[in-house]
């Protein structure tokens, strides 16, 4: 594409949405990424996320999730591809705990369906979580399995088919905002020229944007399958993803099975800091010690040992909500990340915001909480 509009650095789930919402809109758009997307070098990969719609994050996130499943449901007839194996989601803790309590006030407040169940009552219904007789579960219906990579996949297809372009393999080396126009310098020397350019770098945010470096942390995320003893009892009509927040807080969570034989365990958060390109790939005994703990202490049916793992990275700003906006004195930029762990099923909401902003330079869904600008020159 000789002339982009629009150009998208990124194309993982932010990016690789946004473009697709660009063009669905028919605006040029070219979006750059340093690899080849779907691709398992960012945080968009990893077979399976968890979507739900009740948010123990904050009620105010609701009215997005609600758009974003219309969005999938679109981009799921668009590209006549599975993205999401519904489930229901279970919230475990204390009554009192933060996904519990949250979870519940979000529902009330957005008049959501769920159902509170006590210890033994969710141990009748599913036999395959160990609750302590202190603990409840919130069960929520309308929730699942979203596919990342499917999903990136047909977001850029469904780009490509509405007139975007896709350039990979090229990384952006650096962006230069002017008054009327943008500059996007690629490695090897070539520069596109555009009227906005959306950054949705992800874990790399920080070094194409120095500005958002000191706030950003990048952290290393270490997710497991596990066999399970009777598939039958661990498909996604049987077992819902799960969130489960122990007695000390920390955070455990689940996704039924979605090859027959296991299911997806990690840790959320507790990972190490780490750079994106020194990543530590390979998962060792410290980092899966934990799951197959949680796996023979609170669950029943799933055995012990690991049939796989996988490394990814969560990119955390301070106050775990995301970043979506403009940033002082870059006009013509948008950008969209820090996504804190919990991102992927509003990307295509997210998505969609940014190309408001991308053409419009404004949007009437209410993102004030993920303004960029608050995170300017704070250190972490
Ligand atoms: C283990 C794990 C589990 C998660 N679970 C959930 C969950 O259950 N539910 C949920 O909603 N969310 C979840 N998330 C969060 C969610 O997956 C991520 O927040 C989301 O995928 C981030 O997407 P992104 O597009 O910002 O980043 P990425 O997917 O990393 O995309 C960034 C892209 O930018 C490209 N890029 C970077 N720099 C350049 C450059 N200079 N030039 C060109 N291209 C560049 C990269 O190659 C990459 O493709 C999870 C994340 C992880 C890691």
């Amino acid at each position: 594409m000789q002339n982009p509009e629009v150009v998208v650095v990124g194309l993982g789930a932010m990016g690789a949405l946004t473009l697709w919402r660009l063009a669905a809109r028919g605006v040029a758009a070219l979006g750059v990424d340093r690899f080849a997307p779907p691709h398992d070098r960012g945080s968009s990969h990893g077979g399976s996320r968890i979507i739900r719609t009740a948010y123990s994050e904050g009620a105010f996130y609701v009215p997005l999730l609600q758009e974003a499943w219309t969005l999938w449901d679109e981009l799921e007839r668009a590209s006549g591809t599975r993205l999401i194996h519904p489930s229901g989601a279970l919230m475990i803790g204390g009554p009192d705990s933060d996904v519990v309590r949250g979870a519940l006030e979000s529902a009330r407040s957005h008049g959501l369906a769920h159902e509170l169940f006590e210890a033994g009552a969710a141990r009748a219904r599913w036999p395959q979580h160990v609750l302590g007789g202190n603990e409840v579960a919130l069960f929520e219906p309308r929730a699942g399995a979203l596919l990342p990579e499917a999903a990136v996949g047909a977001a850029l297809d469904a780009a490509r088919a509405r007139g975007a372009g896709v350039l990979t393999g090229r990384r952006v080396a650096g962006i230069e905002c002017g008054d009327r126009e943008v500059m996007v310098g690629l490695d090897g020397g070539d520069t596109l020229t555009c009227r906005h350019c959306v950054v949705a770098a992800g874990p790399w945010t920080g070094a194409l944007l120095p500005e958002l470096s000191a706030s950003l942390e990048v952290e290393r995320q270490v997710v497991a399958w596990l066999p399970v003893d009777d598939p039958a009892m661990f498909g996604p009509e049987r077992f819902p993803v799960f969130l489960r927040q122990l007695p000390d807080g920390r955070y455990r969570y689940g996704i039924p099975s979605l090859d027959g034989a296991t299911i997806k365990v990690a840790v959320h958060h507790e990972g190490a800091r780490t750079a994106p390109d020194a990543l530590l790939r390979e998962a060792g005994p410290s980092d899966l010690g934990p799951v197959v703990e949680f796996a023979r202490t609170a669950l029943r049916g799933v055995r012990p040992e690991i049939a796989r793992s996988s490394v990814c990275m969560y990119t955390n700003t301070p106050d775990e909500r995301f970043m979506l906006g403009a940033l002082p004195g870059r006009p013509g930029l948008t950008v969209v990340g820090g996504c804190s762990g919990h991102s992927f099923k509003f990307s295509a909401i997210l998505g969609d915001v940014a190309a408001d902003l991308a053409v419009d330079g404004s949007t009437r869904r209410d993102v004030a909480a993920f303004d960029p600008a608050r995170l300017v020159g704070v250190p972490r």
